[in-house]
């Protein structure tokens, strides 16, 4: 498998409704916005609430308020995971055809925790009603050039076993969703936080099963909290409040170490941070010095 670098530019956000946005977000909101609109590309917002049992509550109209109170102009309308169950399940039906996935009884409790799945149910041909699914990988070291953090690879069968497409409970998995979704909605680049940067392998690799275009990445690093814990919904990290969104723009714009904005409408700053939009600036770490909150 290898590399491309499209030419076109198609780039998104795509958070999870599982908390309101917060600072970390936004860092991730305002460069995948400036790095796709510095190159003439598009930016599109995705809301991926597969997860129902962790949706929580008004995160969502959080989210839609947020997009527009820091002036962000989605290049297309908003679309919503849990409203495409459907395509997921048919990408489920021909990875199927192909003997690609398969259905999988195991328990967590049966498993452990962080076990590597040994591809338990792999030969069983279990019905797929009601069971998990499970999507064969295979022995090979798989590698991409992320434009911060340098050539990352991981052998997933080493890594990882076999990974679950569709849980037990019928909820679709995240990684399953963000590639239908990112090859449906014609994205060519993923900017987003360095949490995600081990499932990149996996979503390559369902990529290549599916015949989608390779994606150029780029992970960002992430803004710690004064314990020292990643910015995260489960963390508290605080809610962003809409009023204060040019401080709060401004101060995304300093921890992605660009060149400072002078303060005005939101709408203004982004302009300005999309003119002086440099990636050299931003730290090659996956962890931001300095605390947030
Ligand atoms: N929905 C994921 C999150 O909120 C981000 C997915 C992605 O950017 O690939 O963490």
């Amino acid at each position: 498998m290898s590399d491309v670098s499209p030419t076109h530019y198609s780039g998104r956000f795509a958070p999870s409704p599982t908390g309101p946005l917060h600072f970390g977000s936004l860092m991730t909101a305002v460069a995948s916005y400036c790095d796709a609109k510095s190159q003439h590309g598009s930016w599109l917002v995705r809301i991926e609430d597969t997860d129902i049992p962790r949706i929580f509550p008004n995160s969502e109209t959080h989210i839609l308020k947020s997009i527009e109170a820091f002036g962000f102009e989605p290049d297309a309308e908003i679309i919503f995971q849990r409203q495409r169950l459907s395509i997921y399940e048919q990408v489920i039906e021909q990875l199927r055809q192909q003997h690609w996935v398969y259905a999988c009884q195991c328990t967590r409790k049966m498993l452990g925790s962080n076990a590597i799945y040994q591809g338990t149910c792999r030969d069983l041909d279990l019905d797929f009603q009601d069971q998990a699914i499970r999507v064969k990988v295979s022995d090979e070291l798989i590698c991409f050039e992320d434009r911060l953090q340098g050539r990352h690879c991981s052998n997933l069968q080493h890594d990882l076993g076999d990974f679950v497409l569709k849980r037990r409970d019928g909820i679709i998995n995240y990684q399953l969703a963000v590639v239908v979704d990112d090859y449906l909605q014609g994205i060519t680049h993923v900017v987003r936080g360095a949490d995600l940067l081990d499932n990149t392998e996996r979503q390559i690799w369902l990529g290549h099963l599916l015949g989608y275009p390779r994606l150029s990445y780029m992970h960002l690093p992430l803004a710690m909290n004064a314990s020292g814990q990643k910015l995260s919904k489960q963390n508290l990290a605080q809610a962003l409040d809409l009023k204060q969104a040019p401080l709060l723009l401004s101060q995304a714009i300093q921890a992605l170490q660009q060149p400072a904005v002078e303060l005005d409408t939101p709408s203004n700053m982004l302009k300005q941070a999309i003119v002086q939009w440099n990636i050299a600036h931003i730290p090659k770490q996956t962890e931001l010095a300095g605390t947030y909150f």
